[in-house]
């Protein structure tokens, strides 16, 4: 690693809320860093063989767990770091839970119950790809969302957002008291390179698939979604679990910062492997000469 990595993700991690301001944000920005694809890739790899690690301890000492926040604009990436940074860690201490437009079981609850099933087991490692902050994006952006959760009309008045932050806030710091630690991140694309990437997925017969005519609409609302965003990272950037703000329009370098971001807050939990007992030494010793004697 021929940089900085703790200055680095200072960079991107939000720390005086009060001040931030996203256009102060680059997203075509990289660290100063030029890499090949291949010195890319290989970079990448180490990050997340450290994770790799690192996870295994996190599973075998049961007490932590890892939330991983992933909120973005269409094609800023949150696929591709799901695919290149969580490929290479054991499915088995990691779940990705995908949160779309809700279905009607998940409106007949509260709109923070079906993140809250859905949040990672002690040991393991969450991944959330968008969350509950969608209800401070798009349903801000489309407050007639609201009318759909039959919450009740009384409760919404003209402070309903900053109720909403509050909840966030209160929510986050429940876990972070409990052993949850929250990761979030902002993949901040320039509305130019989402433009481009939308007509590759046009133009590219391999790539149609991910075309989703109603993310042209969304993208008409660029400048709302910029405002609900910002809001949003300053009222919900707090000391336990700030916001990164990744800049996206390189992808290689968007996967980087998120997997140096995960694998920094993985050191900073003092894992360890759980120590065995005086007595389950003893047993393991039985069961290794019952091993070694065995025909
Ligand atoms: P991809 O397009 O890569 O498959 P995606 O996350 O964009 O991934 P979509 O099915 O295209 O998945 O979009 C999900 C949509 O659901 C988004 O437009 C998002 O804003 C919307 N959504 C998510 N949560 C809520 C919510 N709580 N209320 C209303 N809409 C929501
Ligand atoms: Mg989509």
């Amino acid at each position: 690693m021929a940089y900085d990595r703790a200055k680095m993700l200072s960079q991107y991690r939000i720390t005086a809320p009060d001040k931030f301001r996203l256009k102060d944000m680059k997203p075509d920005d990289s660290f100063g860093l030029t890499l090949s694809k291949d010195e890319a890739k290989d970079e990448l790899k180490d990050v997340v063989k450290s994770i790799a690690g690192k996870q295994e301890m996190l599973y075998a000492q049961d007490q932590w767990s890892l939330l991983v926040i992933l909120q973005a604009m269409d094609a800023a990436g949150k696929d591709s770091v799901l695919d290149n940074v969580m490929s290479g860690i054991n499915p088995q201490g990691c779940q990705v839970t995908s949160f779309k437009a809700p279905t009607s079981h998940e409106l007949d609850h509260d709109w923070l119950w079906r993140t809250t099933v859905a949040l990672p087991e002690r040991g393991r490692i969450g991944v959330f790809n968008r969350s509950y902050y969608e209800e401070v994006l798009v349903v801000r952006v489309h407050p007639e969302i609201l009318g759909k959760q039959r919450v009740p009309k009384s409760l919404i008045g003209k402070d309903i957002w900053q109720e909403r932050f509050d909840d966030i806030r209160a929510f986050e710091k429940h876990m972070a008291r409990n052993g949850t630690k929250v990761l979030k991140f902002f993949l901040n694309v320039s509305k130019e390179e989402q433009k481009k990437r939308f007509l590759e997925r046009i133009d590219e017969p391999d790539k149609n698939w991910k075309f989703n005519a109603g993310d042209v609409g969304e993208r008409m609302l660029w400048d709302k979604y910029m405002d609900a965003y910002e809001d949003m990272i300053r009222n919900t950037s707090t000391e336990h679990s700030p916001w990164f703000v990744v800049p996206a329009d390189k992808k290689w370098f968007t996967r980087l910062v998120v997997a140096h971001a995960m694998d920094e807050a993985l050191s900073g939990l003092g894992l360890a492997y759980p120590k065995v007992d005086a007595a389950a030494l003893e047993e393991m010793k039985k069961a290794r000469e019952i091993l070694t004697k065995e025909k």
